[in-house]
């Protein structure tokens, strides 16, 4: 289906609201019903009428049939955040006594999910190398029921080879689920590729305006009707009508945006490799990139992130470096208009906490909509210093 047709047409049906071109913001808990009829029907299936809010919205709805149809998955809901998508996807596949595949280093809460949370309820885990397809199937066990993907990851982006997944998995009766984050939509359908679910955290590029947190979770209808009836109505971490509003406004300029973060990013990649203060650029689109074919295969594009190692003797060169960058917020999260940095020196040194995992030279950089022109200027500056 036509990209452009889903984010500014699919799923609404002006004629119901004065041909207004915005849809409504439907800002209410409770649908009265006409009568004792249609009480039964819409109770019969409160997943396609209105009834109450925390199940379903019109305005979320709309949302809802825009990311299906962008991931190419017959349905999909919508959740208060990214973690707690992930969270009723990973919840509706397990229970006590299972087990779950998981790619090593996963976002740092879906990382909290399976080692501290999990456990609790008698269901384990065992993390693998992502790239090393040997390892993800040496560690499946005959209580194994999920193998949970992130390809690309958000800082180091390593990749795993989707179709191969899809078929193991398929080949030993486990479902298969991907946060698809950082590729969007726009660059990377893993259903496509025979993924069963996908999760995306859409405060990032979905929204894109760095104003909402949400997610969304895509798959079949009939796996998506088993977790509204369990993981979205019991938990009820649903958005606000008004959050799905914003979400839609976004999903607008979800296309151009992604374009530009893409240019943008790969253009100021290119330039720090060159650079003889920074040691090594990690971008998928980058042919330096150890899975540079894997993801030219299976991806379409990268967006915005990147990642550097500074040359540097000293945390304290990183820091300078850093404190010098007027251009670039400060931040975590990703996939606004602003561009950000997120550097790993920031995570040394609090008081109580112990050394983080990832080396002090380590930069995140995310790139926004700004001239990348302008951007590079302050990078030479940083860099000078
Ligand atoms: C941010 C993020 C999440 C969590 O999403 P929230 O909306 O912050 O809850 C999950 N996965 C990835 C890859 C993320 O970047």
């Amino acid at each position: 289906m036509d990209i452009s047709h889903i984010l500014n047409h699919l799923g609404e049906d002006r004629e119901q609201y004065f041909n207004a071109v915005a849809p409504p913001v439907v800002q209410s808990s409770n649908f009265a019903l006409p009568s004792i009829a249609a009480f039964r029907e819409a109770f019969s299936d409160e997943l396609h009428h209105h009834v109450y809010t925390r199940g379903n919205n019109p305005t979320v709805e709309i949302l809802r049939a825009k990311v299906a149809a962008l991931e190419g998955c017959e349905d999909a809901l919508v959740f208060s955040s990214g973690s707690a998508a992930v969270a009723a996807a990973v919840l509706s596949q397990v229970a006590a006594g299972d087990h779950i595949v998981c790619v090593r280093s996963p976002y740092s809460w879906t990382h909290i999910l399976m080692t501290r949370f999990l456990p609790r309820f008698g269901v384990s885990h065992t993390f693998v190398d992502g790239t090393d397809m040997a390892e993800i199937e040496a560690a499946i066990q005959t209580n194994t029921r999920l193998l949970y993907l992130e390809s690309p990851n958000s800082l180091t982006y390593e990749l795993q080879d989707l179709e191969a997944c899809a078929r193991l998995a398929r080949a030993h009766g486990i479902v298969t689920c991907i946060d698809n984050s950082h590729a969007s939509p726009i660059f990377q359908n893993p259903a496509a590729m025979d993924i069963d679910m996908v999760v995306h955290s859409g405060t990032k590029y979905l929204n894109g305006h760095s104003d909402v947190v949400c997610g969304v979770v895509c798959s079949t209808k009939e796996r998506i009707r088993k977790i509204f009836e369990a993981e979205l109505m019991t938990l009820g971490a649903i958005p606000s009508p008004h959050d799905a509003a914003l979400i839609i406004r976004g999903l607008r300029t979800l296309e151009l945006r992604m374009q530009r973060s893409h240019d943008s990013a790969l253009r100021i990649a290119e330039w720090l490799e060159q650079h003889p203060k920074v040691e090594r650029v990690l971008h998928p689109w980058l042919p330096s990139f150890p899975q540079h074919e894997l993801a030219k295969k299976q991806m379409r594009g990268a967006g915005g992130l990147f990642s550097i190692y500074l040359k540097a003797e000293r945390i304290e060169e990183v820091e300078v470096f850093c404190n010098r960058l007027n251009r670039f917020l400060m931040a975590v999260s990703w996939g606004g208009y602003e561009s950000l940095m997120l550097p790993m020196a920031g995570f040394y040194k609090i008081p109580g906490k112990g050394t983080p995992s990832r080396p002090w030279n380590l930069i995140r950089f995310y790139i926004g909509l700004e001239d990348p022109d302008w951007l590079i200027e302050d990078l030479r500056q940083a860099l000078a210093g």
